[in-house]
């Protein structure tokens, strides 16, 4: 990011780096120690509702629906990389969705039977962040689709 600091802490956060990551190594940090009190202080009130409390984005609102700009998604919360631009594809629903995560251990899925549904729920491994969820319905190789919120990603 550079230029001014007209940003006032009500915008959704832009592409970059958010503030509580800039000029840390996240890798020093124990998220998991984080809790409710720190997450609410440091995210938007709609980035704390969808990555701290399993919230979702209305579809096509995410700043990263559309983009597929190059670059690596990282977790909003934590800073750990999760996504590249190169396994992102155009799915149609509305929501950032990728084919598979950076690495293996990026993400851990479980099982999410809330609303009368079976989904399989996508959590940041590092931070316990809520992502969005995994389908099978994808396209080739992997046949997964990951229906991530772009609330809970940065790019850079
Ligand atoms: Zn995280």
């Amino acid at each position: 990011m550079t230029g001014s600091k007209t940003n006032s802490s009500a915008d959704p956060t832009p592409t970059g780096v958010p503030k509580h990551l800039q000029g840390i190594d996240p890798n020093q940090v124990d998220w998991k120690a984080k809790d409710q009190a720190y997450w609410k202080e440091h995210l938007s009130p709609e980035q704390f509702a969808i990555c701290r409390d399993a919230g979702t984005e209305r579809p096509w609102t995410g700043q990263y629906c559309r983009s597929h700009e190059p670059g690596m998604y990282y977790c909003a919360c934590c800073g750990l990389p999760l996504f590249e631009s190169t396994n992102k594809f155009e799915s149609g629903t509305g929501w950032p969705s990728f084919t598979e995560p950076y690495t293996k251990d990026a993400v851990m899925e479980r099982a999410d039977n809330a609303f009368g549904m079976s989904r399989v729920e996508v959590l940041c491994s590092r931070c316990g962040a809520h992502l969005g969820h995994v389908f099978e319905d994808g396209p080739p190789p992997t046949g997964r689709r990951y229906c991530i919120n772009s609330v809970c990603l940065f790019r850079k």
